[in-house]
């Protein structure tokens, strides 16, 4: 984690001034905010207990499904229930997410096939940066911007992945009320990774067919070696 701290101060004051304005439906396109791009979905993961303290403290942790597990590429299912038990999930994912060290997580990668994802690309430094997508879609896309990009499914590996550089969300909350939200930069990047979590999507799906299968091939390596 050579960058880490660099990278998250930069990416919070990018999202202080980004996140929190486009929440309000509607709301109108910022500034684009130099620097936020060059962040990653995920910076580099150090899985490991739930904090004692800080954001997402006694909370579930759950682990991480890796890449290999079929549940990563089905499409999953609508949520029509909104209860407390699904507030209890977003919280958990929250905290799981923090754990390992990304800026967004996809119900799939805790093995659960419904159409939920959390985002927060401040790593848990404000909390009015959480947001909670359910049954999220893109309603509008514009622009492309070309990062590396990686997922804590596919720990280890990165890739360059071209995104539009914003997107416009309409999802649901764990109230199950429907809002918009409007992200560029790591925020539109993150956006469209977890949403095609959701679709049974990875991001080594948007690489070369050649990095793709070189990556395919170092994984199956590694789960011979028992170490994936
Ligand atoms: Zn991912």
């Amino acid at each position: 984690m050579p960058d880490k701290s660099t990278r998250s101060e930069r990416v919070t004051a990018a999202a202080k001034d980004k996140v929190t304005p486009h929440v309000a439906p509607h709301a109108q396109p910022g500034s684009v905010v130099p620097g936020a791009g060059t962040a990653s979905v995920v910076p580099s993961a150090t899985p490991g207990a739930a904090p004692s303290a800080g954001p997402g403290a006694g909370r579930k942790i759950y682990a991480v499904v890796k890449y290999g597990d079929a549940i990563l590429e089905k499409p999953s299912s609508l949520i029509t229930k909104f209860d407390t038990e699904l507030e209890e999930l977003t919280e958990d994912m929250f905290a799981s997410m923090y754990a390992a060290q990304g800026v967004g997580l996809a119900a799939p990668q805790i093995g659960k096939g419904i159409r939920l994802a959390v985002v927060d690309v401040t790593g848990g430094k404000n909390p009015e940066a959480k947001i909670v997508l359910i049954n999220p879609e893109v309603v509008h896309a514009e622009g492309e911007k070309r990062e590396e990009e990686g997922c804590l499914s596919i720990p280890g590996f990165r890739g360059y992945v071209i995104r539009p550089q914003f997107v416009t969300v309409k999802a649901q909350n764990a109230k199950g009320e429907t809002f918009e939200i409007r992200g560029e930069d790591l925020l539109a990047r993150a956006f469209c990774h977890e949403i095609d979590h959701l679709n049974g999507i990875l991001f080594i799906q948007h690489l070369s067919m050649l990095k793709r299968d070189l990556i395919r091939r170092k994984i199956k390596k590694l789960r011979k070696l028992g170490e994936w």
